[in-house]
């Protein structure tokens, strides 16, 4: 028997739909689905390959226990492995209170799995503690939209690139690392005029394509965001009367802009002053420009700072809630969107709230059939938060899902104290060994996403419906239905008891309406069975809305944007004769995170065969390197191992390693021993691309 099933890429934010031929229960062709509103058949080498990733030999198809870390793993029932969990959750708990437990999740989970464990964790054991990979990855930009906007969530949807004129993309690798949007922007740009501006250290696949390379010094964004202020303001080039009318603190934005003329600016960022002027050209007399960023704004120590900065460009220009302009921050994960919507970082609740926010803790509360109390008011401990105190002891209990912190994390070394010293580690996964799971006292298993139904929200808003594909092997099951199964062994069966992923999903619906603009009222899974929906939608007639803010209106107080005046904060290390080189990290277009899945697939290993330290020549020339050398990276923090690769592209001075390849590849090889986990004030997002590092020559990889 042979069917087709929609369901949508589990890597990138940019959400690919995907339709999976299956045939006598095996899948036998991925295909991207043509009629997927937000992609239309665009597909990339890694969501086509994804059929390799479901039967492989290191998939948990078994729950598993053990009783301390230097015992092996025995097989067991999962409701014992739960029983387990509980017993111990319990125990922690009534000694130490709450806190002493805590969760870390992940973007590449459905929203009905992130909405349960929130639920769970902040609304019945009555910890915060509940926080997850988007930490690294989205916070910043979450945090930038509700200051300027009052809401978090991009206003812009994917169709403005047929309409941009300009393209402004800072801190993002979109060539290998979002390339069904990249292919849509090539094509847009074959046509005259519409130019594409690209910020970045690196000379990267995207740097080429562009028009226009500003390749900064690292952290020096906000510098130049705020050059091009100037320039808009002395040609004129500011929508005064959208400033007047639709925005409030003007004046000081205007102030600090006054004072970075592209003269001053060009200096610090290390770039040719015209570069600025050309950039503000293009950006301020294009019909529509459109901002495109992700990580390399995002993890940052003034990763806010830098979002504003670019929305600031947007509020001055009036280049806002019209088609084909508008910010636009991209996620890096698949459902890191749904994640922000259920509120799954330590501070928020479901539908954009807060917990520290009484009025939000009670709607929420109400919803959940909780006393108003059992939600805590302060937010619970942040990624770089949890694991510290998970080393010094404050944590006793880490539950692990769908990730993989030991590799992703910044200063990798506290990370493994951490899981060392912690009385238990549950960790929830379709895999294992991974890192994280090596270090684990109960292993889940969990199933993965093309075997479970469930929804995800992409880059544009839109949320596409996971139908399964096959059957989940073994013993594993579901995300949800594990943390419901455990739900109901700690007392609180009935407010668990969802039948299937849709009632869980209903129950969200319940929590964004008539919330800001977050409303998703129209949307059912049997609407997404037919079609993807971009909320806000309504009504069950409404088609959804591409775009946020057409109406100028505000979900702020005053019913306007806020300006906010952002001055340079240079990056929290910086070189020193011991450490002269800047480190940035960041992907490759052939993997996926630390390469659980795509680690298994030869086309994709074939695309991106092994980890390597990119330098430029000049750097490795004083140094006595040449390609090919093994080399030590050293850093405050501790030391990675690799080979070098040289690169005339990259900014002289620094260094660029991929995060793929972690401890399981090669002991002494993760880069993010390395990194730095300074973190920014607000978002509290860690500084994983600024590192101050050395470089030295080493007799060979195995050393
Ligand atoms: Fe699409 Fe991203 Fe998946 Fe590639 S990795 S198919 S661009 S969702």
């Amino acid at each position: 028997m042979e069917q087709t099933v929609k369901t949508i890429c589990p890597y990138c934010g940019v959400g690919c739909g995907l339709a999976v031929k299956i045939r006598d229960g095996k899948i036998v062709e991925v295909k991207g689905d043509k009629t997927h509103p937000s992609t239309l058949g665009g597909i990339c080498p890694k969501g086509a390959q994804i059929a390799e990733i479901i039967v492989t030999p290191d998939r948990l198809t078994t729950a598993q226990i053990r009783a301390d870390r230097t015992a092996p793993f025995e097989s067991v029932t999962l409701d014992a492995a739960l029983g387990h969990v509980a017993d111990k959750f319990r125990a922690i708990i009534r000694e130490q209170g709450p806190d002493a437990v805590a969760f870390y999740i992940s973007g590449q989970l459905t929203t009905e799995t992130q909405y349960v464990f929130n639920k769970l964790a902040k609304g019945f054991i009555g910890t915060n503690n509940l926080d997850a990979n988007s930490r690294l990855c989205m916070a910043s930009a979450a945090s930038a939209y509700k200051m300027a906007f009052g809401a978090d969530a991009p206003p812009t949807c994917y169709d403005d690139i047929e309409l941009a004129e300009c393209f402004f993309i800072v801190g993002a690798n979109m060539a290998d690392c979002h390339p069904v949007l990249w292919q849509r922007i090539k094509r847009r740009t074959s046509r005259k005029r519409v130019r594409v501006i690209v910020v970045d250290p690196r000379r990267t696949t995207t740097a080429e394509g562009a028009d226009l390379h500003l390749a900064i010094k690292p952290g020096t964004d906000i510098p130049l965001l705020n050059a091009i202020l100037h320039v808009l303001i002395s040609q004129g080039w500011i929508n005064e009367k959208f400033i007047r009318s639709h925005t409030d603190n003007w004046e000081a934005v205007h102030a600090v802009a006054e004072t970075w003329t592209p003269a001053r600016a060009a200096k610090v960022c290390g770039i040719d002053e015209m570069d600025i002027h050309r950039a503000a050209f293009w950006f301020g007399q294009s019909a529509e420009a459109l901002s495109l960023w992700t990580m390399g704004v995002n993890q940052s120590t003034s990763g806010v700072a830098k979002n504003l900065a670019i929305i600031n460009l947007h509020l001055a220009t009036g280049k806002i809630g019209r088609p084909g302009s508008g910010p636009f921050s991209l996620t890096g994960q698949p459902n890191a969107m749904g994640g922000r919507e259920v509120g799954y970082l330590c501070g928020h609740l479901p539908g954009y709230r807060d917990v520290t926010n009484a009025q939000h803790r009670a709607e929420i509360a109400s919803i959940w059939g909780v006393p108003e109390e059992r939600i805590q008011p302060q937010p619970g401990l942040d990624a770089v938060k949890m694991f510290e105190a998970l080393e010094s002891g404050k944590v006793k209990a880490l539950w692990v899902v769908g990730t993989n912190p030991l590799a992703t994390m910044p200063n990798a070394s506290l990370i493994r104290r951490a899981l060392e010293r912690a009385e238990l580690v549950v960790v929830q996964d379709c895999y294992h060994p991974t890192e994280t799971s090596k270090m684990a006292h109960v292993l889940l298993p969990g199933a993965m996403n093309l075997e479970v139904e469930g929804t995800m929200t992409n880059s544009e808003r839109r949320i596409s419906l996971l139908q399964p594909c096959v059957p989940p092997p073994g013993d594993a099951r579901p995300d949800w239905e594990i943390a419901t199964r455990f739900a109901a062994l700690m007392g609180h069966e009935e407010q668990f008891s969802y039948a299937c992923a849709s009632d869980i999903f209903e129950e969200h619906k319940r929590c964004c309406a008539d919330v800001y603009s977050l409303q998703m009222n129209g949307i059912s899974y049997r609407r997404l069975k037919r079609k993807a929906v971009q909320w806000p939608c309504p009504t069950g007639a409404s088609p959804g809305f591409a775009r946020r803010f057409r109406n100028k209106a505000f979900p702020t107080a005053s019913g306007h944007a806020q300006f906010h005046p952002v001055d340079f904060i240079p990056p929290a290390e910086s070189v020193s004769p011991q450490y002269p080189l800047v480190l940035n990290t960041g992907r490759l277009s052939g993997h996926w995170h630390t390469r659980t899945k795509t680690g298994h697939v030869p086309k994709l290993n074939k695309i991106s065969p092994a980890p390597f330290v990119s330098a430029h020549p000049t750097d490795a020339s004083a140094l006595g390197l040449v390609e090919g050398d093994a080399v030590r990276l050293i850093s405050i923090r501790g030391s990675a191992r690799t080979t070098l690769k040289l690169d005339e592209g990259i900014r002289p001075g620094t260094l660029f390693m991929p995060f793929h390849w972690g401890q399981s590849y090669d002991e002494g090889g993760c880069v993010n021993t390395l990194t730095n986990d300074a973190s920014d004030p607000i978002s509290r997002e860690p500084e994983l691309k600024f590192s101050a590092v050395r470089l030295e020559k080493i007799a060979s990889i195995a050393t």
